[in-house]
C-alpha cells in the first residue's frame, strides 16, 4: 500500500534525461549538415545504427499524441439505462477522445427499435429520464409516438449517432458489441470493437445467451475468436477483442482460459463494474496477478502477451447516477497514436502503444527494445504522491498450480479457484516519485510498471482499486510477441 508521502519528482535514476525524444531529434539536426568529415562520417553512421537500434518507439514517437477512450458503456439497445445520445454526450463533455459503446449481443442499426417510458418501480426508462433526453437534444431530434397512455422513443442507429456527435480529429465513436453468454452458469463476455456486426454464435439472442452444453470455457472462447476474426476478415477491418471482467460474477474466467486462447491480446485489467466480495481464501489472487499468471506462461511458449484495457462498463448517465459505480470516469484507456482514427487507435494497441488508468495519467510509458528499458513519467497533479512499481516473472518460475472450490450459491455455480506461486507477479522495483524505468534482466520473462498515488478512487467495491492508478503494458525483451501479433491481425 501507499507508504508515508515524499516529495513528488523526487530524484530517480535518470535525472535530466526523463525522455528519449531529445535523442532522435539529436539525429534529426545532424542529418541537416551537409559538410561531413570523414571523420563524423563514422560518427554519424555509429549515432544513426544507434538512433536506428534504439527501436521503433523511439523514431515513431514524434507525432504520436494520447487519446482518452472508453471502450465498454451500455445503452437502452441492452440494458444500459439511458439513451445513445446520453452516453455519448457524458463522454464527450469529459474530454474523452473516442468512445465504443458495446451493448449485450446487440449492434444499433435496427432503424424500428421503440423504447417505451414506464412509471413502475423497475423502469428503465423515466419520465425524468425522458424529460431530460428532450431537453437536452429537442424535439427535432428525438423521435416519439404515444398510443393512449404509452410513450415510446425511437433509438437512434450507430450511422445515425456518427453522423450527429463525430468531429473530425477531436472525438469519435466506434461500433462494437459485448459478446454476453452464461455458459453452465459461468459469465463468458467479451467486447469486439470496430465491427458493426452481430457474430452468428449470438445472432438473436436476448441480453443474455445461456448455453448448457458440455462445452469448456476455453472451448467457448475459441468459437467466440473465431467467429470475430472471420467477421473482420469479411469486413476487412481491424479489431480490438477484449475479455471483460475475468472476476465477474464470481473468478468465472480463469488464467488457463487465456493461456488457452492466445488470440484474445486484451482483457479488462480494471472494471468498474465488478463488485462481488472476493474469498476470503485467496486474497493473494487479484486480477494483477490473474494478468500475471496468464503471461507468465504465454512468455514461455513463445505467445503474445495479455494487454490490460482499463473500463466504465457504464450503465448509468442520469445526474444521479453518473458519478456512482457504473457511472462514468472510474477507468479507460490512454492510447499512444499518430492520428484519432480507429485504425490508427487499434494499431497502437495491438502494439502495447496504451495504458490503463483509473485516474493517474502518465507523459510517458514507453518500452524501448534497444535498451530493453521500459520509462515511466508521471503527469503529476498537485499534492498527490505517487510510486512506481515494476513487476516481472523471470524464466524458471515455480509452475505450481493448487485450487480452492467455491460451492454453488444460490444462481452462482461452484468455482474453482486457482492459486499460483509467488513467483508470478512479483514486484522488482519500487520508486517512490513521478519517473523510474526498469532495464530487464536476462531471465525476466517481461516487465511491466503498475503507478500507485495516494489519491482516493471515487468507488472501491471490492476489486476495484481504493487509490487512483496507471497500468503500463507488459513488454518483453525485444518485444517480438507484439510484432508477430501485429503481423497475424487481418487487414
Ligand atoms: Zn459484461
Ligand atoms: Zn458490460
Amino acid at each position: 500500500m501507499i507508504m508515508a508521502p515524499v516529495p513528488w519528482g523526487r530524484a530517480t535514476e535518470w535525472p535530466g534525461r526523463r525522455c528519449p525524444r531529445p535523442f532522435a531529434k539529436q539525429k534529426i539536426k545532424t542529418m541537416n549538415k551537409t559538410n561531413l568529415a570523414p571523420g563524423w562520417v563514422l560518427g554519424f553512421a555509429v549515432m544513426l545504427w544507434v538512433v536506428l537500434a534504439a527501436g521503433q518507439s523511439l523514431l515513431a514517437a514524434e507525432g504520436l499524441q494520447w487519446f482518452r477512450g472508453q471502450l465498454h458503456a451500455h445503452t437502452y439497445w441492452s440494458d444500459g439505462r439511458g439513451f445513445p445520445e446520453q452516453a455519448i454526450d457524458a463522454y464527450k463533455q469529459r474530454g474523452y477522445d473516442f468512445l465504443c459503446i458495446s451493448d449485450h449481443n446487440r449492434f444499433a442499426d435496427n432503424t424500428n427499435a421503440w423504447y417505451t417510458v414506464t412509471t413502475n418501480k423497475e423502469a428503465r426508462l423515466s419520465p425524468a429520464i425522458f424529460d431530460s433526453y428532450v431537453l437536452a437534444f429537442g424535439k427535432d431530434w428525438v423521435e416519439s409516438k404515444t398510443n393512449g397512455p404509452v410513450t415510446s422513443a425511437r433509438l437512434k442507429t450507430y450511422a445515425e449517432l456518427k453522423a450527429k456527435f463525430e468531429d473530425s480529429g477531436h472525438f469519435i465513436l466506434m461500433p462494437g458489441v459485448e459478446l454476453t453468454q452464461k455458459l453452465n452458469g459461468l459469465g463468458v463476455h467479451l467486447n469486439y470493437i470496430n465491427l458493426p456486426v452481430v457474430v452468428p454464435c449470438i445472432k438473436g439472442a436476448g441480453t443474455i445467451k445461456t448455453i448448457t452444453v458440455e462445452k469448456t470455457t476455453s472451448e467457448l472462447l475459441a468459437l467466440n475468436t473465431a467467429e470475430v476474426k472471420q467477421a473482420a476478415s469479411e469486413l476487412q477491418k481491424p479489431y480490438i477483442l477484449m475479455l471483460n471482467h475475468p472476476f465477474w460474477v464470481y473468478y468465472d474466467i480463469v488464467p488457463q482460459n487465456l493461456i488457452d486462447c492466445p488470440e484474445i491480446r486484451f482483457f479488462e485489467i480494471c472494471n468498474g463494474g465488478s463488485s462481488r466480495a472476493p474469498n476470503p481464501q485467496a486474497r493473494t489472487y487479484t486480477v494483477d496477478k490473474f494478468w500475471d499468471i496468464v503471461n507468465a506462461f504465454r512468455s514461455l511458449r513463445g505467445q503474445p502477451l495479455l494487454y490490460g484495457v482499463g473500463s466504465d462498463d457504464a450503465h448509468f448517465y442520469d445526474a444521479k447516477r453518473i458519478d456512482g459505480e457504473n457511472g462514468v470516469g472510474d477507468a479507460w484507456v490512454m492510447v499512444h497514436a499518430a492520428a484519432l482514427t480507429p485504425e490508427q487507435l487499434i494499431a497502437a494497441m495491438h502494439r502495447g502503444d496504451f495504458y490503463a488508468s483509473s485516474g493517474v495519467l502518465l507523459e510517458e510509458a514507453a518500452f524501448t527494445p534497444a535498451d530493453n528499458t521500459l520509462r515511466v513519467t508521471v503527469k503529476a497533479e498537485p499534492g498527490v504522491n505517487y510510486r512506481i512499481h515494476f513487476i516481472t516473472t523471470k524464466r524458471g518460475f515455480d509452475q505450481t498450480m493448487t485450487e480452492i472450490v467455491s460451492p454453488a450459491k444460490k444462481s452462482l455455480a461452484t468455482r474453482t479457484i486457482p492459486l499460483y506461486s509467488d513467483d508470478i507477479g512479483r514486484t522488482v522495483k519500487t520508486v517512490a516519485g513521478t519517473h523510474a524505468t526498469y532495464r530487464l534482466e536476462a531471465d525476466d520473462l517481461y516487465v511491466r510498471a503498475h503507478v500507485e498515488s495516494d489519491s482516493r478512487s471515487r468507488i472501491a467495491p471490492y476489486f476495484h482499486p481504493k487509490f487512483k492508478m496507471a497500468w503500463t503494458q507488459p513488454y518483453t525483451a525485444q518485444d517480438a510477441s507484439s510484432e508477430k501479433a501485429i503481423d497475424a491481425e487481418p487487414k
